[in-house]
């Protein structure tokens, strides 16, 4: 199947079950990330194959939060598909800062162990920052410590350097590249200036070469802001926050957004079916920016298991 044909069958109408009308060619096409997920983990499985060494990641939970517990499993099991080890370990909510600290150091010094990540939130006595600050930035891969957020400040990013990028904005990246949609001289707007989505996006687009606008809590007129963008990428948490009609006739929509409705189902910050008819390219939830986070934690393991 060729790139195209991959793209075109993946249509809005294929989603909901509705008939092609024959006038209507302006649906967004839906971006797969479970598709794209699948992709790069499969480079990464067979780069693990040939790579001599066997990349092992370490996870660490503290406490028992069930959300958190399904991200670790399916993090534990992506890794083994990959070819790699898992090493993890939950730590009881009791652990105090220096506890945690003093497990890091040790992973830290453990030749096997070449990413750790400490999955977040951590409970309310344990402050995330001395946490990540005390993982070796060559094992961080999250890409949340000052180390890596600098070079990707710096835009040095790139096969020369030993940064690690984080997982979810990588994904938002590797999505439009996979689509092939142009980012360069684009207008930007990412929603959302968090540390771990929303700055990061922005910076990478950045480096692509878009123009960016930032909007946050405070940001007044988003809708007009939003009209103006060809790649909105929306990270606010907030259930169908943007609204159909703000999205710009074919504009690219990345929906990094989880959001449970009361009936129990996921969905973006992003109304799909309304921005659907105006956008060019669209991400589902589930199945968009989600898949895409564990991959490219996978990516990150393998790289950081080559600078070993
Ligand atoms: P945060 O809560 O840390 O940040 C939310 C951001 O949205 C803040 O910058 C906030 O602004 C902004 N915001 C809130 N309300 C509005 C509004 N009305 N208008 C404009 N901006 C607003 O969230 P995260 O960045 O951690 O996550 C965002 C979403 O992405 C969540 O739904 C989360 O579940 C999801 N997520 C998905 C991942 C994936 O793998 N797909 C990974 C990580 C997150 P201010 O700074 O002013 O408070």
């Amino acid at each position: 199947m060729t790139f195209q044909n991959r793209v075109d069958h993946l249509s809005i109408d294929s989603l909901f079950g509705r008939k092609p009308l024959k006038k209507r060619v302006d649906v967004a096409k839906i971006i797969d990330g479970k598709l794209v997920s699948e992709a790069v983990k499969s480079i990464v499985t067979i780069e693990v194959k040939k790579l001599g060494l066997k990349p092992g990641l370490a996870t660490i939970l503290v406490g028992e939060d069930p959300a958190s517990q399904v991200y670790i499993k399916n993090k534990i099991k992506s890794t083994e598909a990959c070819g790699m080890n898992s090493f993890h370990e939950t730590l009881p909510v009791s652990i105090t800062q220096e506890e945690l600290i003093k497990k890091i150091t040790e992973l830290n010094r453990d030749p096997k162990v070449h990413g750790i990540l400490v999955q977040m939130p951590l409970p309310k006595h344990i402050q995330a920052a001395a946490v990540i600050a005390a993982i070796d930035p060559k094992k961080d891969v999250d890409g949340f410590c000052i180390a890596n957020v600098g070079v990707l400040m710096a835009d040095k990013a790139g096969s020369s350097s030993q940064a690690l990028m984080p997982c979810t904005p990588s994904g938002v990246i590797e999505l439009l590249k996979y689509y092939e949609i142009e980012i360069s001289g684009k207008n930007a707007i990412i929603l959302g200036r968090s540390a771990i989505v929303g700055k990061p996006v922005a910076m990478m687009l950045l480096n692509e070469n878009a123009t960016i606008t930032v909007a946050h809590s405070k940001t007044q007129n988003l809708a007009e802001l939003v009209k103006n963008a060809d790649i909105v990428v929306a990270a606010i948490g907030k259930a169908n926050f943007v609204k159909g009609e703000w999205v710009k006739p074919g504009a690219v929509v990345i929906d990094v957004g989880i959001n449970r409705l009361p009936d129990g189902k996921l969905c973006g910050d992003v109304d799909f079916k309304a921005a659907s008819e105006h956008a060019s390219f669209i991400t589902p939830v589930p199945g968009g920016v989600g898949p895409m986070t564990i991959a490219m934690l996978m990516k990150n393991t393998l790289e950081a298991a080559k600078f070993s």
